[in-house]
C-alpha cells in the first residue's frame, strides 16, 4: 500500500503562515466583536435577528446574536466558543469577555507591526492576566445584603428588556437560587440548572411567576386518578411498569395448549406484584421513568393511587430533590426509606395543556413560569432569568462584588501600568497594551450612551487616581461618574474574573497560530474583514 497523499487536502487549501495569518486572525476577531459592540450595557441596542425560517428575533444578548451569525471564520468560531464557556461558567459577562479578547488582539498586532513578537506579547499578557486576578481580589469587597444581591441582578439585567420585566426577573431569580442553595462539607454549592423553565404562552412578561414545586406538561396515567393530592408520599420508578416483552425481545414455542395463557396469566401476576409492592409501601403517588400497562394503571387507580408514566429523566430528577426520593428500578426491591414526601400535588390547565404541579417537601425544586406574548419574548425572558440566576447563584457560591461601569477595568488598567514599569524586557510593552485593552469596556458603555468616550475614560480614571477610589464608574442611569458602591451597580467577582481569564485565554491561543490553512471553498468571513486595507 502507499502512502497517504495528502496534496489533494491542500489543493483545496490556501496556506496563510506568520504574520499574514496573523493578520487575518486579528481582523476577523474585529470584525467579529464590531457586531456586538453596539449592545453592551444598559445603553446597549436591541439587534433584530432574522434567521433562515425566517423567524425575527430581538435581543441585547451578544451570545444570541453571534450563535444566529452562523460565522465560518475558524478564528472567529474558536473565540464564539471561548465566550460560549464564559456563558456555560457564569452566563453573563459574555460580550464583555469578546470585547476584551478582541481589543488585546488588535493592540497587538499593533505591536508586532512594530517589530515585537508574538511570543513575547503572549507571555505579557500571561503575566498581566496573572496580576490582574490579584488586583481583582484587592478591589472586590463582600456582598453585604440580599438587597446588594437583587441590585447585581438587576445590574445584569440594564439594557434587556423591559424594566417591569427586569424588576420582576430579578425578584424570581434571587427567590429562586436561596431555594436550591445547598451546603455539602462547609461548602456552598448553588446549581442553576436545578430549577427548572417552563413557558407558557401568553400575558405579559412581568406576570412570569416561580412555582415552589415541580411542574410538568403531564396528567395522570389513568383519567380516574386523583389529580388534586394534599400530601403524602411518593416513589420514584427508574423504569416502568410493564409486561416483559416491551424489554425482551423474547422467543418461545407454544408446544401445549393453553401455555399462551399461562405464560399471559404469569406477567399480569408479575405486574400485580409489583402494584402490591406499591400498595403495601403506603406510597400515594408514584411517577415513572418509563411505561405503565393497562392492567397495571387500572390496579393502581383501584387501590387509590396517582401515577404518572414517561416522566423524563432530568424531571425524574427535579423530583428527588423536592422530596427526597430515592429511585429505584422496581417497586419490588423498594423500601420506606426510598419514598419521599410531598405536600401537594395538583393539576392545572395551561393553554389547554394539563400540568402536574407538585410542590415538595423540601423547598429545592423550583419552576420558573415564563410568560410573554410570543415564541421570541418567552426565550428572551429565559435568557434573562438565566442571566440572573446566574449572578445569584454565583453570589452564593462566592459573595464577593466587583464595582460595575467600567470601574474595576480603570482600576485594573492603572494598576497594571504601574506594574509594567517593574519589567525590564519586552514583556512591559505587551502588559500596557493588556491595560489599553481592558479599557474597552468604559470605553464602549460610554460609546453606546452616546457619550464622549475617550473624554469620559480619561475623566474616570483621572477621578480614581486623584481620589484613591477603585470603586468610581460610569454611571449611565444618572449620566455622572460615581461611585459604584452607592448607584448599587456591582458584578460577582467570580463573573469578572471568568471573564478575564477567558479573554486572555483566547487571545493568546490566537497569537499562537503561525499556520492558518483556508478552505478555499465557500470562506463565509464576517462582515467587515476583507473591506479592510491590505
Ligand atoms: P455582558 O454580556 O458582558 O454581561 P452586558 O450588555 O450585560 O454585557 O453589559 C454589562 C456591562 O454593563 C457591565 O460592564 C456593567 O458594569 C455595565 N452596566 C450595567 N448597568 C450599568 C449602569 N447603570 N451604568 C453603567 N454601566 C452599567
Ligand atoms: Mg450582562
Amino acid at each position: 500500500m502507499t502512502g497517504f497523499d495528502d496534496s489533494s487536502i491542500l489543493e483545496e487549501t490556501e496556506r496563510t503562515t506568520g504574520r499574514a495569518a496573523l493578520r487575518k486572525n486579528v481582523q476577523a476577531a474585529m470584525a467579529l466583536a464590531n457586531t456586538i459592540r453596539t449592545t453592551l450595557g444598559p445603553k446597549g441596542l436591541d439587534k433584530l435577528l432574522l434567521d433562515e425560517e425566517g423567524r425575527i428575533q430581538v435581543t441585547n444578548d451578544g451570545v444570541t446574536v453571534l450563535e444566529a451569525a452562523r460565522v465560518e471564520h475558524p478564528t472567529a468560531r474558536m473565540m464564539i466558543s471561548s465566550s460560549s464557556i464564559q456563558d456555560k461558567v457564569a452566563r453573563d459577562g459574555t460580550t464583555s469577555t469578546l470585547l476584551i479578547a478582541a481589543e488585546l488582539l488588535q493592540n497587538a498586532w499593533d505591536l508586532v507591526a512594530q517589530g515585537v513578537h508574538p511570543t513575547v506579547i503572549a507571555s505579557g499578557f500571561r503575566m498581566a492576566e496573572f496580576e490582574s486576578q490579584i488586583f481583582l481580589e484587592e478591589i472586590s469587597r463582600d456582598l453585604g445584603s440580599e438587597e446588594e444581591m437583587l441590585q447585581a441582578t438587576r445590574t445584569a439585567l440594564a439594557g434587556k428588556g423591559e424594566s417591569s420585566m427586569q424588576e420582576k426577573i430579578s425578584l424570581l431569580a434571587v427567590k429562586a437560587a436561596a431555594a436550591i442553595v445547598t451546603e455539602e462539607v462547609g461548602k456552598i454549592r448553588a446549581d442553576p440548572t436545578l430549577v427548572k423553565v417552563l413557558a407558557n404562552k401568553g400575558g405579559r412578561a412581568s406576570d412570569s411567576s416561580l412555582v415552589n414545586g415541580v411542574v410538568i406538561a403531564k396528567k395522570p396515567a389513568h383519567p380516574e386518578m386523583s389529580g388534586s393530592l394534599d400530601s403524602g408520599r411518593i416513589l420514584l420508578i427508574d423504569g416502568g411498569i410493564e409486561r416483559r416483552q416491551t424489554v425482551m425481545d423474547a422467543k418461545f414455542k407454544v408446544t401445549q395448549p393453553g401455555m399462551l395463557e399461562a405464560f399471559r396469566a404469569k406477567e399480569s401476576e408479575l405486574l400485580k406484584e409489583q402494584v402490591d409492592a406499591v400498595v403495601a409501601l403506603g406510597a400515594d403517588l408514584i411517577a415513572c421513568k418509563d411505561g405503565i400497562d393497562d392492567e397495571a394503571r387500572s390496579l393502581l387507580e383501584a387501590a387509590g393511587i396517582t401515577a404518572y408514566r414517561r416522566v423524563n429523566r432530568k424531571d425524574m430528577e427535579l423530583l428527588s430533590r423536592a422530596t427526597g426520593s430515592i429511585s429505584v428500578h422496581s417497586p419490588n426491591v423498594a423500601s420506606q426509606s426510598d419514598l419521599g414526601e410531598f405536600h401537594s400535588s395538583r393539576q392545572e390547565s395551561w393553554a389547554d395543556v394539563s400540568h402536574w404541579i407538585l410542590e415538595g417537601s423540601q423547598d429545592s425544586g423550583q419552576t420558573l413560569i415564563t410568560r410573554g406574548s410570543s415564541e421570541e419574548m418567552l426565550e428572551e425572558v429565559e435568557r434573562c432569568f438565566a442571566d440572573a440566576i446566574g449572578v445569584a447563584c454565583q453570589l452564593h457560591e462566592e459573595p464577593r462584588l466587583l464595582p460595575g461601569g467600567g470601574a474595576t477595568q480603570v482600576a485594573l488598567a492603572r494598576r497594571l501600568r504601574r506594574y509594567a514599569e517593574t519589567i525590564p524586557g519586552r514583556e512591559q510593552l505587551a502588559v500596557e497594551a493588556f491595560a489599553d485593552g481592558l479599557e474597552v469596556i468604559p470605553r464602549v458603555l460610554a460609546e453606546n450612551a452616546g457619550l464622549d468616550s475617550l473624554a469620559r475614560l480619561l475623566e474616570l480614571t483621572a477621578a480614581q487616581t486623584s481620589s484613591q477610589s477603585d470603586w468610581l464608574g460610569l454611571d449611565l442611569g444618572e449620566n455622572t461618574i460615581r461611585d459604584m458602591d452607592e448607584a448599587g451597580i456591582r458584578e460577582p467577582l467570580r463573573i469578572t474574573r471568568q471573564a478575564l481569564k477567558g479573554a486572555t485565554d483566547s487571545a493568546v491561543s490566537v497569537l499562537r497560530i503561525d499556520d492558518l490553512l483556508w478552505a478555499k471553498q465557500d470562506p463565509q468571513i464576517p462582515d467587515g474583514v476583507l473591506d479592510q486595507p491590505e
